[in-house]
């Protein structure tokens, strides 16, 4: 192989530019020669000018930038046989042997359907004389690599498509700035996400800002009068001290009936019924917009370099592929899997299959939601059976962002099971010195958006005397098991006390530990 393509198609995604620096230096560095198809599809039919060779200086200063600077665009053309005829054309013409499309589903259906005809359009292009049956012998096979970029995270093949985590960033930042204004005016807001088949980043987005309520598509409310239960919430969490209430619904969200539910008929229904002041946000395009976030810099990276390393790999592949992420791994899956998997999410929900629809956007998505779903509450629920435990949470090790989400979390879902949390001020020395105290539902309210470790935290790993103290104080609160949300010092001191348990016999509980760092360099995680 010597020559291949690369190309961005459909809606643009933050992380493109990321994409295609690394596609085309990757493959510079194999001396391979890579064209930039302009304007996507589009520039694959028109061919001429918007096919460009690229040098290692031409993807120069874009990997910050959102948007794709080899511009994408819909293309009606291609999606009839004719208009891929002439793209073929023009992608042997230019010696193209291979391609890398980066796109959503749409524009990866576009790939499977070039790549299927591609037999068929060889012989016509040949019959016609377009091409000389030299040229045909050499573009024998069109291998095709697909790169997920879609701000919906809305495909099967990969935890998070190109310019998801960067559309989550601009939703958590512009909820940030509207819980303060709707803090101090007691304001209900109603926020609009995108989303119009995948709930992922209101969802998400929800999860991220502690928001009240969230709509989405995969599973519509589950009762028929969701707006009285939904009321219900917004009003309990007033009474209960909360100054604003953040409804975030996915642009695509619907009843169980498929009727369409718009952020304006919630505000509506919020008004009616609550009596307050509601506001609505449509976050629109910012969502899409400006600046990739690290992490879809770096997805799109390591993508598009492994994508030059797949078609390398598999010169004669006649089956395309896609790159995605799987638990922090690059991996090639097969495209029509991607593809057939994505669309039965959507035949799931348009058949009001729900529960399907959620189990086939996989387990943590579910998870998430049923988390959700616990943490807005304004209470917990009533607790009637089952075991009651006494569990206490603390730090150790320096501040990292999230400890607070992450004590919040523990608290209101150990609360909400009908266990008492204990909570823990300043590590082990505060273990030691009996700075302990009950964790109410409230009191970790707002602790999803706050930096630094409300409970505090520090360094120390306990030592000499105060083991005997620790001992003494997890039998005066009748601790029954212990969660350690930290660093390395965490590590440390949850081993100390585990192998000191024959001597202690306090320690002999479940200890966990939930690795907090900045330095990403904890074992386990
Ligand atoms: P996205 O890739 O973001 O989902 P679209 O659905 O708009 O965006 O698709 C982008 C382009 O991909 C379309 O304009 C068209 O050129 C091509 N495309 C989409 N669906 C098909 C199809 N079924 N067959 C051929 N080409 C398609």
């Amino acid at each position: 192989m010597k020559t291949i393509g690369v190309l961005t198609s459909g809606g643009d995604a933050p992380g493109m530019n990321a994409a295609v620096r690394a596609v085309v230096r990757t493959a510079l560095d194999h001396d391979l020669q890579v064209y930039a198809i302009y304007e996507g599809y589009q520039g694959m039919v028109d061919g001429g000018g918007r096919i460009q060779p690229m040098l290692w200086k031409s993807v120069g200063g874009i990997l910050h930038r959102g948007g794709t600077i080899i511009g994408s665009a819909r293309c009606d053309r291609f999606k009839d046989r004719n208009g891929r005829l002439q793209a073929a054309r023009n992608l042997i013409h230019n010696s193209i042997e291979a391609l890398i499309i980066i796109g959503g589903d749409g524009s990866l259906t576009g790939a499977q359907a070039l790549q299927s005809e591609w037999p068929g359009l060889l012989r016509d292009l040949q019959a016609s004389g377009d091409i000389s049956p030299e040229q045909a012998e050499r573009h024998q096979h069109l291998p095709i690599v697909g790169l997920i970029g879609s701000i919906d995270n809305d495909m099967w093949g990969t935890d998070m498509t190109i310019g998801a985590d960067t559309a989550l960033h601009r939703i958590v930042d512009a909820v940030d700035a509207i819980t303060s204004t709707a803090a101090s005016h007691q304001r209900t807001f109603v926020v609009e996400v995108m989303g119009r088949r995948c709930g992922y980043l209101a969802l998400m987005g929800a999860l991220a800002t502690g928001a009240d309520w969230v709509l989405i598509p995969e599973n519509p409310p589950d009762v028929e009068d969701w707006e009285g239960k939904m009321c219900a919430v917004l009003r309990k969490g007033r009474e209960v001290g909360r100054r604003d209430s953040i409804v975030i619904v996915a642009e695509g969200a619907h009843d169980r009936h498929g009727r369409p539910i718009s952020s304006q008929y919630v505000r509506q229904v919020l008004e009616e019924r609550l009596n307050v002041d509601v506001r609505v946000t449509v976050l629109g395009h910012v969502q899409r917009g400006g600046s990739p976030s690290a992490f879809d810099r770096n997805l799109s990276t390591l993508s598009g370099a492994a994508a030059v390393a797949e078609l390398l790999s598999a010169e004669r592949r006649t089956e395309p592929c896609v790159i995605g992420l799987d638990g922090n791994k690059i991996r090639a899956v097969s495209l029509s899997r991607c593809l057939t998997q994505t669309w039965e999410v959507e035949k799931a929900v348009q058949a009001q299959e729900f529960s399907r629809a959620m189990s086939l956007r996989g387990h943590s998505f579910s998870e998430s939601f049923q988390i959700v779903r616990t943490l807005v509450r304004a209470l917990p629920h009533p607790v009637e059976s089952g075991r009651r435990l006494r569990m206490g949470v603390m730090h150790a090790g320096g501040p990292a962002p999230g400890m607070n989400t992450a004590v919040r979390a523990a608290v209101r879902l150990g609360v909400d099971k009908g266990h008492t949390m204990l909570g823990v001020r300043n590590g082990f020395r505060g273990l030691a010195q009996d700075e302990i105290r009950e964790l109410a539902w409230m009191d970790v309210a707002g602790f999803t958006s706050r930096g630094g470790a409300e409970l505090g935290t520090n360094r120390h790993v306990p030592e000499g005397g105060e083991f005997y103290a620790i001992a003494r104080n997890l039998e005066k609160h009748r601790f029954e098991g212990l969660l350690i949300i930290g660093g390395w010092s965490g590590y440390q001191a949850a081993l100390e006390l585990h192998q000191r348990r024959e001597e202690f016999p306090a320690f002999n509980i479940p200890i966990v530990c939930l690795p907090a760092t900045i330095n990403n360099n904890l074992p386990g995680a």
